[in-house]
């Protein structure tokens, strides 16, 4: 097939907003393509050469392809630069450098929809040393043979921004037209979301029909397309939708779909990108988790805080991406844990299409869970009373909220639906004011924080009972003068178990008599079954926290122990962080 007719039907469809004129487009041409290229001309309108999981990037810098289009056109760099600037767009730069030249009319054979896709491939494999020449001699080579409308095009694809306005479900609904019907597009689309590879699912269907698709399976090592979920804002609205559901703690991280095949493992991003080599730790702690063969399970990688234990904000693990030289080191410092809600297959049983109870099952069968990779908290739940408390222990948890879901629901691929809803809470604070809070105990530290205390335990005081009440375990802000000199600092405060004065449901390691008062300031306050601050002032059976606590660097040796924040202070701050969102 001709390039130039593939570049015909690009320009009818930028010339068009409506989705309907696009499938018709598309359906013609998907019926006029030879078979054994139908996988190339959707990929090339998806802009890309092979579904994203394959990870081939095409590797040309904008500096590159300035270079190769002054190499073909014989231009400085710069002077192509300067059109770039003002046209803001390589694809048309290459165009109007083309027609000016009246390249096409003087040399070159017309391109094919091989050629093209053939080049770009080398293009995007050539590695190593002289790989950039390579590259540049390449892409010369099409352009040399290439009309200006093809050049727009092909200098679009290279750089990554061929925006056509296609999208996926677009190319299903053509595909399904060309090749069956339109009311027969749910099986081409079950093929895509089982796959995410629409290049492959459009050769099989032109080639087998419908039924050549039912072949089409989930598979250990090719990603499968998220299931997403619904919002609802109250607790009340989740049970009206869903009755009796699941609830599960809802955690602010990176969800990873973890292919586990024999002595392989591959981790995929939820837009489908391969990040295995971004989380050797979860690959190791997943093997030895994983007690069955193979299986494709799905999770969120949490950060935490290696001395508090703390989940930290999704922030802390996104440093990863793109950061492959000091990933050991990261890996140190903040090490991530998986938390695992589905099981998709298992040891020869597809299990998407099954309830979640099943899958769930499934997923406890096949896990001994470890420190780092566990299982999501779930709770199985009739009525909205029954949901508060788990609600308060996520968020206390350093969750985001909840994830409803449907218990008899198969996981929809490439789905959002009501069948998973997500309810986070109403209320966003910011604390808005430091407190000052006193040491009573301490937690040995680990890793780089060996030899010294890892975080330490904060009270804050209640002067009717003349009590310290723990608030916080506080492991963040110091610099290294800071932490290493704790030990000595606190030395004298020393203690052979609890003070007396200190109420606490946590067991330190170290305590201490309540002397020193440090500065710290958190992200929010929080209800919490594990402190006791406050406690049940608010809620039957939690006290207050504060969440994401850090020490500001300033010790508070104009306070003792009695003048720092009491709990009276920390509840009216709660209660004003709500008063000022809702
Ligand atoms: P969406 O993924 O729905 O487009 P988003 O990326 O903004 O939206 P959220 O709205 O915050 O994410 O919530 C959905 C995400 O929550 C999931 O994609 C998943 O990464 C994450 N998540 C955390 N815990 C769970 C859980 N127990 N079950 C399912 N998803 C969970």
């Amino acid at each position: 097939m001709r390039f130039a007719a593939l570049v015909d039907v690009y320009e009818r469809l930028e010339g068009t907003t409506k989705r309907l004129e696009m499938t018709e487009q598309l359906r013609r041409l998907f019926q006029a393509v030879p078979i054994a290229q139908i996988g190339k001309v959707v990929y090339l309108t998806q802009g890309t050469l092979l579904p994203e999981f394959k990870g081939l990037e095409m590797g040309l810098a904008e500096k590159l392809v300035l270079r190769a289009l002054a190499f073909t056109t014989g231009l400085t760099a710069g002077e192509v630069e300067g059109m770039w600037k003002r046209l803001g767009d390589m694809g048309t730069v290459a165009e109007e450098i083309l027609s000016q030249k009246k390249q096409r009319t003087l040399f070159g054979a017309p391109l094919t929809v091989q050629k093209v896709y053939d080049n770009l491939v080398r293009i995007a494999q050539a590695s190593g040393t002289g790989s950039q020449d390579e590259k540049i001699k390449l892409l010369a080579d099409l352009l040399h043979d290439s009309t200006p409308k093809e050049a727009r095009y092909i200098l679009r694809i290279i750089v990554g921004k061929m925006r056509l306005g296609v999208a996926d479900m677009t190319i299903i609904d053509a595909l399904a037209a060309a090749f069956a019907s339109k009311e027969e597009r749910g099986h081409v689309e079950r093929a895509y979301n089982v796959s995410s590879d629409l290049g492959t699912v459009a050769g099989v269907l032109a080639r087998g029909g419908l039924e050549g698709l039912e072949e089409i399976h989930l598979q250990v090592g090719i990603p499968v397309r998220a299931m997403l979920c619904e919002r609802l804002p109250g607790l009340e609205q989740v049970f009206e939708k869903l009755g009796k559901c699941a609830l599960e703690y809802k955690y602010d991280g990176l969800r990873i779909q973890a292919h586990i095949g024999r002595g392989i493992i591959t981790l995929f991003s939820r837009r489908l990108e391969d990040l295995t080599e971004q989380f050797p730790d979860i690959l190791q702690e997943l093997s030895l988790a994983f007690k069955g063969r193979e299986a494709i399970l799905e999770g969120e990688a949490v950060p935490i805080d290696v001395n508090t234990g703390a989940l930290l904000p999704f922030q802390e693990v996104s440093h990863r991406r793109g950061r492959k030289y000091d990933i050991a080191k990261v890996s140190k410092e903040t090490p991530v844990h998986l938390l695992l809600f589905d099981c998709l297959y298992l040891d020869g049983q597809e299990l998407i299409e099954r309830p979640y109870t099943e899958r769930r099952d499934a997923l406890e069968r096949s896990i001994k869970t470890t420190e780092k990779v566990r299982l999501a908290e779930t709770l199985i739940a009739e009525e909205p009373k029954d949901a508060e408390d788990f609600f308060e222990q996520a968020i206390d948890h350093g969750c985001e909220g909840l994830i409803a879901k449907a218990l008899d629901s198969p996981y929809a691929a490439g789905a959002r639906g009501w069948q998973w809803i997500k309810y986070k809470r109403d209320y966003k604070a910011e604390m808005a004011d430091t407190v000052d809070l006193v040491i009573v105990g301490a937690f040995a530290g680990r890793g780089r924080r060996a030899g010294t205390y890892g975080a330490l335990l904060m009270t804050s005081y209640d002067p009717e009972e003349d009590l310290f009440r723990s608030v916080c375990k506080l492991g963040s802000g110091f610099d290294d003068e800071a932490l290493f000199s704790l030990p000595e600092k606190l030395k004298r405060y020393e203690q052979e178990g609890r003070h007396t004065r200190v109420d606490s449901r946590l067991e330190a390691d170290q305590w201490f008599e309540p002397a020193l008062v440090l500065e710290v300031l958190g992200a929010e306050i929080t209800l919490s079954p594990t402190h006791t601050c406050a406690f049940e002032a608010i809620r039957e059976g939690s006290g207050l926290a504060i969440r994401f606590p850090r020490f500001t660097g300033r010790w508070r040796g104009d306070k003792g122990p009695r003048d720092a924040t009491t709990d009276d202070e920390i509840l009216s701050m709660y209660r004003s962080q709500l008063k000022k969102v809702g």
